[in-house]
């Protein structure tokens, strides 16, 4: 018999209504294919609400986290909700325990890769995504549609892009799988509230998703988009060896530049440029007489259209950065 991959802790618990003692499975993993049962309890919200089994009555929600595992799913196949009020640390202990629990069950069927594709989401925003309607997907984009005024609502877009993801998922529409993705990376990276470092991570794992689908060949522009912002998450990463984030960046930049043109798109390639010379400016791989000479040179032709006159915020910070070369 195949070992199960959903896994529950038995606890025992004592109902304060008829002091009665009973036992009680606590799911910590579910896979909604092999137990469709437990996932309709998720949607109802009474996965973790104990019952008494003598006097019926409600003992209370427990408060742990949750993986679950859709085998179904090919881009979103894991999902983690922290339990209530976990902090980082515990967050982090929790997943690791249960991934490799997951792991041990799932055996020869385990893909690494699920692991860049886990995404985590708050127990309330799980239990509305999973019982999401095309409605609500579509009250969701119109929201993510409308202007952002305030970096604050960044953590607010970070969220429904996620539960966007979730919905979408169901309906294989993979353009707007690929932007929402897109937009995840955009609002993470802007979002001034979370843990910065774990925010970029993210940021990084959403534009590589994006990547997948939105090729140079099939899709130029948002590619090109894509890749220049993937670069900008690199080069402001704090994980990870901070000469090879250089590099990254700058190999991502030259590749989009190769797309985004001054001819087609000059404002954009114009800041492309500024990032290049930036990241030419903190190279730590190469030689630095050589590094200060590129960075120099796209400085310069980022300020051919970033000029005085015409983009006057955007040709200070570039004066500035020539000046201190
Ligand atoms: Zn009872």
């Amino acid at each position: 018999m195949p070992i199960s991959h959903s896994y529950a802790e038995q606890t025992t618990v004592q109902c304060p209504h008829c002091g009665n003692s009973g036992s009680a499975d606590i799911w910590l993993i579910l896979d909604t294919q092999e137990r469709p049962d437990l996932a309709e309890q998720l949607q109802a919200g009474t996965l973790h609400k104990l019952d008494c089994k003598t006097c019926g009555k409600e003992i209370g929600q427990v408060n742990v986290p949750l993986l679950i595992y859709r085998p179904s799913s090919e881009k979103q196949p894991l999902i983690f909700s922290p339990a209530d009020q976990a902090s980082q640390e515990q967050t982090q202990e929790h997943v690791q325990q249960l991934l490799s629990r997951l792991y041990n069950a799932v055996q020869a069927d385990w893909q690494d890769s699920w692991l860049e594709q886990l995404v985590v989401v708050s127990r309330s925003q799980l239990i509305s995504s999973s019982q999401g309607s095309p409605s609500d997907l579509q009250a969701i984009l119109q929201e993510l549609n409308q202007p952002v005024r305030d970096m604050r609502a960044m953590g607010r877009r970070v969220e429904l892009c996620q539960q966007a993801l979730i919905l979408v998922e169901g309906k294989n529409n993979e353009q707007l799988w690929t932007a929402l993705q897109f937009e995840l990376g955009d609002s993470l990276i802007q979002n001034p509230q979370g843990d910065r470092a774990e925010n970029i991570e993210q940021a990084i794992s959403a534009y590589e998703q994006s990547l997948e689908v939105w090729t140079r060949e099939s899709m130029p522009t948002p590619w090109a988009e894509s890749m220049n912002n993937l670069a900008t998450a690199y080069a402001m990463r704090i994980h990870g060896n901070r000469g090879e984030n250089i590099e990254q960046a700058i190999s991502a930049l030259e590749q989009s530049l190769e797309v985004m043109t001054r001819e087609v798109m000059p404002v954009k390639w114009a800041q492309a440029m500024h990032n290049l010379a930036s990241a030419y400016r903190d190279r730590i791989c190469g030689y630095r007489g050589d590094n200060i000479e590129q960075a120099i040179s796209a400085y310069k032709q980022s300020l051919e259209v970033r000029t005085r006159e015409a983009m006057p915020v955007e040709w200070a910070a570039s004066i500035k950065i020539v000046a201190g070369s």
